[in-house]
This record gives C-alpha cells, sequence and structure tokens, in this order.
C-alpha cells in the first residue's frame, strides 16, 4: 500500500466514529419527535428513551420503558433498572461506568401506559412494535456492538425467535451478525419467573458469561 493510501485509510478510520456519532445524534431526534404510535391510535407517552455512545461494545435492549424511565428520560431508571443494575454488579460493572460506556434502549421507545388488568405496564402490541422496528435496527447499525443483552421475553424473542426463556438463559449465542447475544429475564419485582431456584442458577450463569466477555471481547 503506498504512503498515501495508508494516509488516506488512516484519515478514513479516525473520521468513522465522528460521523458515527453525528448519524446516531440525528436519529436520537429523529425518535425523540416521533408520534407514530400516537397517530396511529395507541395510547403511548410520546418522548423515546434510550442512552449512550455510538462507540459502546454492549447494547442492551428491554421491552419498552416504564412510567419512571419516561419522567426521567433514563432507560432503566425504576426499580426494574434497580436489580438490573445489582446483576450488572455481578458482572463487573458499576452503573455509572456502564451508563457512560454502553447503550441501552428497547423494542418500543416510548412509554405505553399501565396495562388494562392494573398488573403492571402494558406490553406494545405487534404494531407498535413493527412501527418502532426500523429505529432498533438503525440503532444496530450504527453503534456495532458485540454483545447484544436482550431483556425479557420480548426483546429475547426479537433477537432469538421463538424460544423459552428456560432454554437461552445462561447461554451465549451467536447472532446471524456476529453478534454475541447474552439473553436475561426482564428484571421487574412481579416478574414470577425469577421465584424458581433454577432460574436464579440461570440468571447468576448469564452474569457469569458476561463478566468472561468484559475480559476477552473488552467490554
Ligand atoms: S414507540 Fe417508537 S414508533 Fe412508537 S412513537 Fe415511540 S419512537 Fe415512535
Amino acid at each position: 500500500m503506498s504512503s498515501q493510501s495508508k494516509l488516506r485509510e488512516v484519515r478514513l478510520r479516525s473520521a468513522s466514529p465522528t460521523s458515527n456519532e453525528r448519524a446516531l445524534g440525528d436519529l436520537h431526534a429523529k425518535m425523540r419527535a416521533c408520534r407514530q404510535c400516537l397517530e396511529a391510535g395507541f395510547s403511548v407517552t410520546p418522548g423515546a428513551v434510550f442512552s449512550g455512545p455510538a462507540s459502546a461494545r454492549l447494547m442492551i435492549v428491554g421491552q419498552a420503558p416504564g412510567v419512571t424511565e419516561c419522567e426521567t428520560g433514563r432507560p432503566f431508571n425504576g426499580s426494574s433498572g434497580e436489580r438490573l443494575f445489582d446483576w450488572l454488579a455481578e458482572a463487573g460493572w458499576d452503573e455509572p461506568a456502564f451508563r457512560a460506556a454502553h447503550y441501552m434502549t428497547a423494542i418500543t421507545k416510548c412509554y405505553p401506559g399501565k396495562s388494562p388488568n392494573g398488573k403492571g405496564d402494558r406490553a406494545p402490541t405487534r404494531a407498535e412494535q413493527k412501527l418502532c422496528a426500523p429505529y432498533l435496527k438503525q440503532e444496530l447499525a450504527l453503534v456495532e456492538p458485540r454483545v447484544i443483552v436482550p431483556v425479557g421475553s420480548l426483546a429475547v424473542r426479537r433477537f432469538l425467535g421463538k424460544v423459552r426463556l428456560t432454554d437461552v438463559v445462561g447461554t451465549v449465542v451467536e447472532g446471524s451478525e456476529g453478534h454475541l447475544i447474552v439473553p436475561l429475564p426482564h428484571p421487574s419485582g412481579v416478574n414470577l419467573w425469577l421465584n424458581r431456584p433454577e432460574n436464579q442458577e440461570r440468571v447468576t450463569e448469564a452474569l457469569t458469561h458476561l463478566q468472561r466477555l468484559r475480559q476477552e471481547v473488552d467490554l
């Protein structure tokens, strides 16, 4: 390679993170302004919730923000977030460092409101998931995380198809686009799945994988 082409290559490489940050910033502005679900008649509270830089090596994908997340504009900011960060602490991360370095988003980005039966939040419908899907696709393309952690069944199925949590939590799956996928259950206090000791062991195994990957792939 001539010295001129080498110089061009170095320039291209150093330009790319900045252009990705810029493109991600544009995407964030679009997501914040999005009202598609509201316009389609769904009872969401607009104001997309997500965080993290384009340089993130790990991406957490939840189901949808809750009311606390919606009010503060911070993903996993309520009681589910407390449990999630307790888990991540077991894998070696402290919350401020994790939030600064890694990307957090969801299948649908706006608060869907309370469930009609009063138990927790409403799960976003398929139609809402479809409306929001292009945003997640673009986030993945711009951030290019090495490791994806889908949290909860809905997010796990987005990456692994129709699987049972009991079959995949505690494993590391290589995704079709080369990502490593480490599924976790929903950390909500009302998630009965977590009450079973064998499922708690699955979560511990998943956290052990994350701790190992943290060293091996420099997360
Ligand atoms: S959930 Fe997604 S598609 Fe629906 S309004 Fe919010 S950002 Fe737009």
